[in-house]
């Protein structure tokens, strides 16, 4: 949404397939992150997690042991490699007087977002662009602008630029009125010590255009846009890995930061898993890097051009931002060391405010040949959906890896497929996909066994609650034939594993019941039919594959190997291959 003072353009992202659940069991949600970690929180708590603040453990500051410990209000702040591992320094407040905690552990993840400590220490450098942008972020509750958007103008984001004030306001709760605020700005001469709790008030009421009653600012902070990807995610020995923002830092423009992290988690907890129980090899790491590294610099670029594509609004309405950062920078180099610090600050808000002269009700109107000629552009930008994109499931569902914990299948293809990706990065459509790497397709299927009834997704079959592999199959000979040998196989591997068998629509009771004896001694096994859907192909042309195929399902829900299960002439050696692979074991499962 998009007001001037009396001008205001809203644009609808919403799919009607999100909310029909056809490409996902799960529709797209806004949800503050401050609610999610406590959501994430009390989910640690419920599997036998305990948070601790630094004085609920005491103050030694020797080898703590860490086991199921959520230590709050610690930060690491130094690490030294050992012979059998990494001690961690861990520095905490200790009534007014920092104090450092050793922790020995044998791998550390570095979590700890955009600024890392741990890349830092680990010695990753970041590539890419840097400070794009330096922006105040102002958390903010007005129950007062809640009702009078709800009201007049809802949404969730709204673009304001006004001759007196420009800002990005996110309604994070238009019931409750909260609200958080994106404020450029431009040091030295604006220096984030400027926004104090009243300017932000005096900047929200002329964004706003008239003063809400109870406006409580909760929180001020700054922040920069950076859009850099670490040139490792991995270091110190395979010791130190990175995860979310502290491997990559994107422009929040299409919500990839917070989701790109959360694939990122998804992909390594599994390995982490299996690498400890001593299943796979210490390699398997790598396959963090080689999968995700990718998807990061994906996104790098789409929100750099999604952050574009947002910018060009203000610029069609004269307010170019990337002027705005030149006269920055004239200002910076020619006048830095002439003119004193408060000169150079009256002179640059001087020239932005006459930048924002151009949003006035004179320039913008139909009367005004500039103005009228800049508002159809807008018009033009806004009906042909060229401005910022919210939405993209193509890219948020069908990535897919090439190289890595998998059994990868016509490279010719997949290199080609990269290619296209490259050159098309706006919206589009998710298709559904299951070669190798890819995403498991959603569908929902019924549990047909008395014993399992039920409605699920095709994503819910493995388990959520430990690395679980499955291998999807037609209840046809030779495919059973594979599905036993990798129930026997993993077994062996103590890995969990279950074979998923899809009948066709309609199967007898009778005929069902031969998963059983096929399958015998296992049972580790669903039998179940897909719920028809109109407009919605059925599972196997979905997956343009034959009812022959057999797909192996990894932990996080991607693909690691298909086949044909006819082609298979040894079903023990080929499994045994195929999870070699997956496991990144040196030499073949014997
Ligand atoms: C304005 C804005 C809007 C955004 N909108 C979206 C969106 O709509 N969708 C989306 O997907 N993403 C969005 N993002 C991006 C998203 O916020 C980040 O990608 C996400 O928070 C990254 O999660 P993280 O856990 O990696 O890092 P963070 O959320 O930054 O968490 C890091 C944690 O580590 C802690 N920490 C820091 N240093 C240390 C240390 N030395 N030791 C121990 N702990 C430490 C911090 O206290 C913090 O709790 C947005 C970002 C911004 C700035």
């Amino acid at each position: 949404m998009m007001p001037c003072h009396n001008l205001y353009y809203s644009s609808d992202h919403c799919f009607v397939a999100d909310f029909d659940k056809v490409i996902s069991p799960i529709s797209v949600a806004h949800f503050s992150q401050h609610k999610l970690v406590d959501l994430l929180l009390k989910k640690l708590e419920g599997i036998g997690f305990q948070t601790y603040l630094p004085d609920e453990i005491g103050s030694s500051t020797q080898d703590l042991v860490l086991e199921n410990k959520i230590l709050m209000g610690h930060e690491c702040s130094s690490i030294q490699l050992t012979d059998d591992g990494i001690l961690v320094g861990a520095s905490f407040n200790n009534a007014g007087r920092m104090q450092e905690r050793k922790i020995h552990c044998g791998l550390l993840l570095g979590a700890d977002g955009a600024r890392s400590t741990v890349r830092e220490l680990a010695g990753i450098n970041m590539k890419g662009q840097k400070d794009l942008q330096k922006l105040v972020s102002v958390h903010f509750l007005s129950r007062d602008l809640g009702k009078y958007l709800s009201r007049e103008r809802p949404g969730m984001l709204f673009f304001i630029f006004n001759p007196d004030a420009v800002g990005v306001l996110v309604a994070h709760d238009l019931e409750h009125g909260e609200f958080v605020l994106q404020i450029p700005f431009y040091p030295p001469q604006q220096m984030f010590e400027d926004f104090s709790t009243k300017v932000c008030e005096e900047i929200i009421v002329k964004l706003v255009g008239w003063e809400p009653t109870d406006v409580q600012v909760l929180d001020i902070k700054p922040w920069a846009m950076h859009a850099e990807v670490a040139e490792k995610y991995i270091g110190c020995n395979n010791r130190i890995i990175l995860v979310g923002d502290a491997a990559h830092r994107f422009p929040p423009a299409g919500g990839f930061g917070m989701n790109t992290g959360v694939q990122d988690a998804h992909n390594l907890a599994w390995k982490l898993c299996l690498l400890q129980n001593g299943v796979a090899s210490t390699s398997i790491i790598q396959t963090y890097e080689s999968e995700r590294q990718p998807v990061a610099h994906f996104n790098t670029e789409l929100s750099v051009e999604n952050f574009k594509a947002a910018m060009s609004i203000p610029a069609t309405l004269g307010l170019d931002p990337t002027v705005a950062n030149s006269v920055h920078q004239v200002i910076n180099s020619s006048l830095g060391s002439i003119i004193p610090r408060n000169l150079q600050k009256t002179l640059l808000e001087g020239l932005f405010s006459i930048g924002r002269a151009q949003l006035s009700d004179y320039v913008l109107n139909e009367k005004n040949p500039l103005g009228s000629s800049r508002l159809a552009r807008l018009k033009s930008i806004l009906d042909e959906g060229k401005s910022l994109q919210l939405q993209f499931p193509a890219e948020d569902l069908g990535f897919r890896y090439e190289l890595g914990a998998l059994d990868a299948e016509d490279c010719a293809e997949a290199t080609c497929e990269a290619e296209r990706q490259k050159h098309s990065k706006r919206s589009r459509e998710y298709v559904p996909s299951a070669k190798v790497g890819s995403r498991l397709p959603h569908m929902l299927m019924r549990a047909l066994s008395t014993s399992n009834e039920g409605v699920f997704s095709t994503l819910d079959l493995v388990s959520g609650d430990k690395p679980e592999f499955a291998l999807i199959i037609a209840p046809l000979k030779e495919s059973y034939d594979l599905a036993r040998a990798m129930l026997k196989i993993a077994d062996e591997l103590k890995l969990s594993a279950k074979i998923c068998v899809i009948w066709p629509q309609g199967s007898v009771d009778a005929k069902v019941r031969g998963s059983r004896s096929e399958l015998a001694p296992w049972t580790n096994y669903v039998d179940v039919e897909e719920i028809p859907r109109a407009s919605v192909n059925s599972w196997w042309e979905t997956c343009q594959i034959n009812r022959k195929s057999v797909i192996l399902v990894r932990p996080d829900e991607h693909i690691a190997w298909r086949t044909e299960s006819d082609r298979v002439k040894d079903a023990d050696s080929e499994i045994r291959r195929v999870f070699s692979n997956v496991l990144c074991l040196a030499t073949t499962i014997q």
